[in-house]
């Protein structure tokens, strides 16, 4: 099968109609700018506007915004938002304030602009190497289920996405390749030796009490941005080596998690922001997928099934190839 053609095909299916429908969004539209609880926001109202969508309704508890090639739900008074059915989790709710509804200004610079307008990212480096980050490994078994450890599937996930990238043109550095211990230390440090990357760190999740299941992509919490589960009143105001890719990880994590949540029919848990040391600490690009639950007993038989696990890995490098397409065409523009 021609892969090349096939990513192409997924890249115009989901990220290429962001692009398009944005590229005139009237850079001189106003910003209805309010202060709220001490934070900055931006009314949706002005979001319609800026990013020209063409209704904006409420149904329910969800303010819906469309226009030909995005529909945007944002849930009010909670922090989780869809573009074309691809679930994001803001750092900050939405809130109504004097009848408006308003969106952190920090959520909309961090994640709804680079998703919407990729060809703003600066800087757009192109690369030709794949870090691929087994989680755990050795002494550390990770998730423990009674079908197997975490750190044995994310090795053979590990294994198969790396054939899988090698088929589609990129080098590919695992971190480690045997059933070795390393500390997060030393797989930032073999990352960092890199040059024109992107890394990956592959995790499967355990808890909610054997209910939880789907698929989770994380990225590094930006400047100021609470992490997740902290709640809002607890953001950190250090910058981290990854923060200089903060528009690259949430189109990366984009191009993953929504590849990924189409390519395994599993639930979309979100994209979703945290602090873990290979994100802070790595200076390409960066995400951790988790690719299931080995808690919940349907989906660890399927963490264990070679066709399942043929379908991430096929999924994650589909996606690799669509976000690189997009970098590049960020980098081809004036
Ligand atoms: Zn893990």
């Amino acid at each position: 099968m021609p892969l090349r053609p096939a990513g192409k095909q997924i890249l115009l299916s989901i990220f290429a109609p962001l692009l398009a429908a944005t590229s005139l969004a009237s850079a001189a539209a106003p910003w209805e700018e309010v202060t709220y609880n001490g934070n900055e926001y931006v009314t949706v109202r002005s979001i319609k506007t800026f990013y020209e969508f063409d209704s904006m309704v409420r149904r329910g508890n969800k303010i819906v915004l469309e226009n030909k090639a995005v529909e945007m739900r944002l849930a009010v008074g909670g922090q989780d938002l869809w573009m074309n059915d691809i679930k994001f989790v803001f750092s900050y709710p939405i809130v109504i304030q004097g009848g408006r509804y308003l969106v952190s200004r920090i959520d909309l610079a961090k994640l709804v602009d680079p998703v919407l307008r990729p060809e703003y990212i600066r800087p757009a480096a192109p690369f030709t190497t794949v870090i691929v980050d087994p989680g755990h490994g050795g002494k550390d078994p990770g998730a423990v289920s009674s079908i197997g450890h975490e750190k044995d599937f994310a090795l053979k996930v590990a294994k198969l996405l790396q054939a899988q990238l090698k088929k589609r043109g990129f080098n590919v550095v695992l971190t480690r390749e045997t059933d070795k211990s390393l500390t997060l230390t030393q797989r930032v440090e073999i990352a960092n030796r890199y040059r024109n990357a992107v890394f990956i760190s592959l995790h499967f999740n355990s808890g909610g009490r054997g209910r939880a299941h789907g698929i989770e992509t994380f990225t590094l919490s930006p400047v100021g941005f609470a992490y997740y589960g902290s709640g809002p009143k607890d953001p950190d105001f250090a910058s981290k080596t990854g923060n200089n890719r903060d528009s690259e990880n949430i189109a990366l994590a984009t191009a993953v998690h929504s590849t990924v949540v189409k390519g395994t029919a599993r639930p979309d848990r979100g994209i979703r922001r945290a602090r873990f040391s290979v994100l802070t600490g790595v200076r390409h690009p960066a995400i951790l997928l988790e690719g299931g639950f080995l808690s919940h007993a349907h989906e660890a038989r399927l963490i264990a099934n070679p066709t399942y696990q043929n379908k991430l890995a096929f999924s994650i490098a589909d996606a690799v190839v669509k976000y690189k397409m997009a970098t590049e065409k960020m980098t081809r523009r004036p």
